[in-house]
C-alpha cells in the first residue's frame, strides 16, 4: 500500500501502521511543497517527521523535531544577531546538513532522503513527492508568505485569501515515487491537510492519472467541520473549500473508490455524492492504540474495496 502524507495526521496513522505486523505494507509517498531553505540547508519538515517517527526519534510532543533536540545553535545564532525563520533543534540540523551535502555532491532529493533512511536504520521505503523544487504561498492581509512564515513566523493568524503553489506545474513525480506507484495496486490518502500536503502531491503531473487506476482510499482531517489540528480551516475557505468531510470527499472524488469520516462526524450520508463507499471509524487518533485500531480497520477496508 502506497501512503500519501503531509507532516501531522498521516504520520499518527503511519505510526499505527509501523507498529504491527502491516509495517511491511506501506510505502510512504510524502509531500515536498513545505519545504524551505533555511541557512543554506534544505528543510523538509514533512519527509524528516516521518523519518524521525520511523527511527522512533520524533518528538511526539510537537509532531516536528527530534525527542529530547537542543538548540544551542539556533540560540547562539540568535544572540549573534542572526535570526532563523525556522527554530530548529541541534540533531534535527545534523539531518539537513547531511541532505544538503548529499544534494550538493550532486544526488538528487530522493536519492539523499533514501540515503537519511538506509542510515537511521529505517526498513519502510520514504520517497519525496517529487526531486524538483516545489513551494507553496500564501496570499494574506501580511502579503505573500512562504507557507512556514505564515505558520510558524506568523503563527497562522494571517487572513489567506489564496493558496498558490510555485513550481508545480513543471515538478515531476520522483522516479522512485513512480516506480512505487506502478507496482503497488492500493493508495491511501490519509488524513493530511487537503490545500497543502495532499493538494501538492494530487497537483503533480500525472498523479491522477496514475492514482484512476488504483484502489484508492481517503481519510478524513476534518470532524464536523472542524480540523484536528492546523490551519486546514482557513487554507480551505481561502480555495473555496466546503469546511467538512464531504468537502475533503469532493476534493478527491474522481480518484477515490473509499472515503473514511470520524464516528463522531456530523456530515449526513448524503452529503457525499460520487462514486464511493463511505465509512465511519474511529478516527481521532490519540494515542498508539488508536492509530493501529484505524490502521487495522483501513486493511479491511481496502480487501473489501478490492
Ligand atoms: P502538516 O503537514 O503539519 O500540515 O500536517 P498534515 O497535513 O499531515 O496534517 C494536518 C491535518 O491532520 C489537519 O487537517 C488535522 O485535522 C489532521 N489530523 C491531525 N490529527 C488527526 C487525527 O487524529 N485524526 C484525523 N482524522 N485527522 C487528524
Amino acid at each position: 500500500m502506497i501512503v500519501l502524507s503531509g507532516g501531522t495526521g498521516t504520520p499518527k496513522l503511519i505510526q499505527g501502521f509501523s507498529n504491527t505486523e502491516m509495517s511491511d505494507e506501506i510505502k510512504v509517498i510524502v509531500n515536498t511543497a513545505e519545504d524551505k531553505w533555511v541557512s543554506s540547508n534544505l528543510v523538509c519538515p514533512d519527509v524528516d517527521t516521518i523519518l524521525y517517527l520511523l527511527s522512533n526519534k520524533l518528538d511526539t510532543s510537537k509532531w516536528w523535531g527530534i525527542k529530547n533536540d537542543t538548540f544551542k545553535t539556533y540560540h547562539q545564532l540568535q544572540e549573534l544577531g542572526y535570526e532563523e525563520d525556522m527554530m530548529i533543534g541541534d540533531m534535527d540540523r545534523s539531518t539537513h546538513i547531511i541532505r544538503t551535502s548529499l544534494l550538493s555532491e550532486g544526488k538528487s532529493l530522493s536519492e539523499s532522503i533514501n540515503s537519511l533512511r538506509i542510515l537511521f536504520d529505517i526498513s519502510t521505503e520514504v520517497y519525496p513527492m517529487s526531486d524538483d523544487p516545489i513551494s507553496t504561498y500564501v496570499n494574506t492581509d501580511k502579503g505573500t508568505l512562504h507557507y512556514q512564515d505564515f505558520w510558524i513566523k506568523e503563527k497562522g493568524l494571517p487572513e489567506v485569501s489564496d493558496v498558490w503553489i510555485e513550481g508545480i506545474n513543471e515538478a515531476k513525480i520522483s522516479p522512485m515515487a513512480l516506480k512505487a506507484l506502478h507496482n503497488d495496486d492500493r493508495v491511501l490518502i490519509g488524513p493530511s491537510n487537503p490545500v497543502t500536503s495532499i493538494g501538492p502531491i494530487l497537483a503533480l503531473k500525472e498523479m491522477r492519472d496514475i492514482l484512476e487506476e488504483k484502489t484508492v482510499l481517503a481519510v478524513s482531517p476534518i470532524i464536523s467541520k472542524k480540523a484536528f489540528s492546523g490551519p486546514a480551516v482557513n487554507l480551505m475557505k481561502a480555495k473555496n473549500i466546503e469546511i467538512s468531510s464531504s468537502g475533503v470527499a469532493s476534493e478527491y472524488k474522481e480518484l477515490i473508490d473509499g472515503f473514511i469520516v470520524d464516528v463522531r462526524d456530523d456530515c449526513p450520508l448524503s452529503s457525499f455524492k460520487g462514486d464511493y463507499k463511505v465509512y465511519r471509524e474511529d478516527t481521532l487518533m490519540t494515542s498508539l492504540n488508536a492509530s493501529k485500531n484505524l490502521a487495522r480497520s483501513i486493511i479491511n477496508i481496502f480487501d473489501n474495496l478490492s
